[in-house]
């Protein structure tokens, strides 16, 4: 295999950095939290494709049009998804507030503070699941669905059993709810957390340079979807701080793993091979 040449991932970046003007127009218009998150993602997901079509990190990654139409009913399907583990979410923070008389603890932090632990405590319970689902029988089952492409792009980054969808949804909630954040931040953190889990599937050149060992990106990502087990690490997608904390962290500049898809997966994973 060809090493691509190493380049600026710069769709990428300036899709972060338009989070920014985003959240201001779209306070200063007053829009609802869920057209803030629905338009956000949508527009991320075609910028990203529109994209992959310039600069691909490899042209056989390219989505075809029946997979994209798989891709597009997985879409709604996790929608719908989402949505059920949103009402159920709901359904929590009501009954908690009954006996919550006050608001909750990370309310009072300044939201320079609150934004990253929000984000870093709201990928905690997903990226300790996504291990444990790579090391269960049972939660592989459902996992799995989300390796089988053998290749990867923006489209197919919703490629997940909806069971899959709702336990992260629930894991990266529930801590939020209970720590009380404001709902602005949680907004925020929800929004970045999930244009990261779109823009590190994508099929883009480049890396983001130094910044990978901040965010998460598609070049750390790729070795997650390796066929080679011991490859098959970086399981956090917005940050890699987990990873780097629980020593899952791979990080190898300007390499990519041979071959992507599903592996065996044994309970007792094989240590990180040498770069
Ligand atoms: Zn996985």
């Amino acid at each position: 295999m060809q090493t691509p040449l190493r380049s600026f991932n710069w769709p990428h970046l300036l899709l972060l950095l338009a989070l920014w003007p985003y959240a201001a127009l779209t306070a200063a218009t007053g829009w609802s939290a869920d057209a803030v998150l629905g338009a956000g993602t949508l527009g991320a997901l075609l910028w990203l494709m529109l994209w992959e079509r310039r600069l691909p990190q490899r042209q056989q990654w390219q989505a075809q049009p029946a997979e994209l139409a798989r891709d597009g009913a997985f879409l709604g399907i996790n929608a719908v998804a989402d949505a059920l583990a949103g009402a159920l979410l709901m359904g929590l923070a009501i009954y908690w507030a009954s006996f919550l008389a006050e608001p909750g603890w990370a309310a009072d932090l300044p939201p320079l503070l609150a934004l990253p632990l929000a984000i870093a405590l709201g990928e905690l319970g997903p990226f300790a699941l996504h291990r444990l689902a790579h090391r269960r029988p049972w939660l592989w089952r459902i996992h799995e669905l989300h390796h089988r492409p053998a290749k990867l792009n923006a489209a197919n980054s919703v490629l997940a059993h909806p069971i899959n969808v709702i336990w992260n949804k629930l894991a990266r909630v529930l801590p939020w709810l209970l720590l009380g954040f404001e709902p602005q931040v949680l907004l925020w953190a929800a929004l970045f957390i999930q244009v990261q889990g779109i823009a590190v599937h994508a099929n883009i050149r480049g890396s983001l340079g130094a910044l990978d060992l901040l965010i998460g990106s598609a070049e750390l990502h790729r070795w997650h979807h390796s066929v080679i087990e011991g490859e098959a690490q970086n399981y956090g997608t917005a940050i890699p701080l987990w990873d780097q904390v629980f020593g899952s962290y791979i990080r190898r500049p300007g390499k990519e793993p041979a071959l992507l898809g599903l592996y065996e997966p044994s309970d007792d994973p094989s240590a990180i091979p040498a770069a």
